[in-house]
């Protein structure tokens, strides 16, 4: 997943233009029917995921991206609104290099939508502004490390995203675009800045890098559908666990309770319930034991071993003897 912005809005609408537009449509539509804009979905600058993408994948996804809808379903009374991608270029700015010293490269889209009323408010929040940023989805078959080129699909490499190697900085290079799935509008709060959007796009999702998103990223995640099925099956192992585990302690709080209340008979039930209850699972563990070996020798729960030989031998503890 990755960020763009809306670049323009209404642009001029020539023949040329229209004609693009109105292969995508299911009647003839005029200029006057149709709003444009444009947006950037993608460069080959390093993003703040330290990826970036060749320029010969930027000009694939061009076609890729051909004919695609983007959905703002954000705003609060839209459904299924959406905007087609009916031209897609490379724009070159030979003026600007990217930090690998490449020229820079970006991916321009132009979009459309009809004029209709439920598109108002939407072509108002272009017009204003606020609808800014686009998040962009696709797959790529490649990713290789800037560096030393390894496959980073198949492994790692000695190299870290990120960190410098003799004045380079290293990225994940990213090429041979295989799909390009979505693109969508953000709503952007005012404050927003770049880089609050952490995403998990395509394929298997890594628990482990999703954990440590939860714990290290303060803003949003995203999850695909599919990602989103694997985490709720591992919510629902985890409780069918958690079930058992509750099970065992249940076990040890009531064993503790039960043992509380032949050693110290002064402490009311409730009172050990209540501490038990609190008790973190190693305290209960250890109190449990601790009071379980206290009980049996006030009160044996279990016959001993020992107590059933020794009355074996009556005559030992004869004074015993009911
Ligand atoms: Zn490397």
């Amino acid at each position: 997943m990755k960020q763009g912005f809306v670049l323009k809005g209404m642009q001029e609408l020539g023949q040329e233009e229209l004609k693009k537009i109105n292969r995508y449509t299911r009647r003839e539509f005029s200029s006057d029917e149709i709003y444009t804009f444009s947006v950037v979905l993608c460069d080959n600058e390093i993003d703040r995921d330290n990826e970036r993408f060749t320029v010969e994948a930027l000009k694939q996804l061009a076609v890729l991206f051909l004919g695609k809808t983007g959905i703002f379903n954000h705003s609060m009374q839209a459904q299924n609104q959406t905007a087609r991608i009916y031209d897609c270029a490379v724009e070159r700015d030979t003026e600007r290099a990217t930090q690998s010293g490449e020229p820079y490269c970006r991916l321009v889209a132009k979009a459309y939508l009809p004029k209709s009323e439920k598109n108002q408010d939407f072509i108002l929040e272009l017009e204003s502004g606020i609808k800014k940023e686009v998040s962009v989805g696709c797959s790529v078959a490649k990713v290789t490390c800037s560096i030393c080129g390894a496959d980073l699909k198949k492994g790692g490499c000695e190299h870290s995203k990120g960190k410098s190697y003799g004045g380079k900085t290293c990225c994940a290079v990213l090429s041979e675009p295989t799909d390009a799935y979505e693109w969508s509008f953000v709503a952007v709060p005012a404050q927003r800045e770049a880089g609050v959007i952490k995403s998990f796009s395509g394929g298997e999702i890594s628990l482990t890098e999703l954990e440590k998103s939860l714990t290290d990223f303060s803003g949003e995640i995203t999850l695909t559908g599919a990602q989103g099925a694997a985490l709720l099956n591992y919510l629902e192992n985890m409780k069918a666990e958690a079930e058992y585990g509750k099970a065992y302690r249940k076990e040890l709080q009531n064993s503790f309770v039960k043992c509380a209340g032949i050693t110290q008979p002064g402490i009311p039930p409730e009172a050990m319930k209540r501490v038990a209850d609190s008790m973190s699972m190693e305290d209960l563990k250890c109190f449990e034991k601790a009071y379980r070996q206290k009980a049996d020798e006030i009160l044996p729960l279990t016959p001993q071993l020992a107590a059933m030989q020794k009355q074996e031998h009556p005559g030992e503890n004869a004074q015993f003897k009911i």
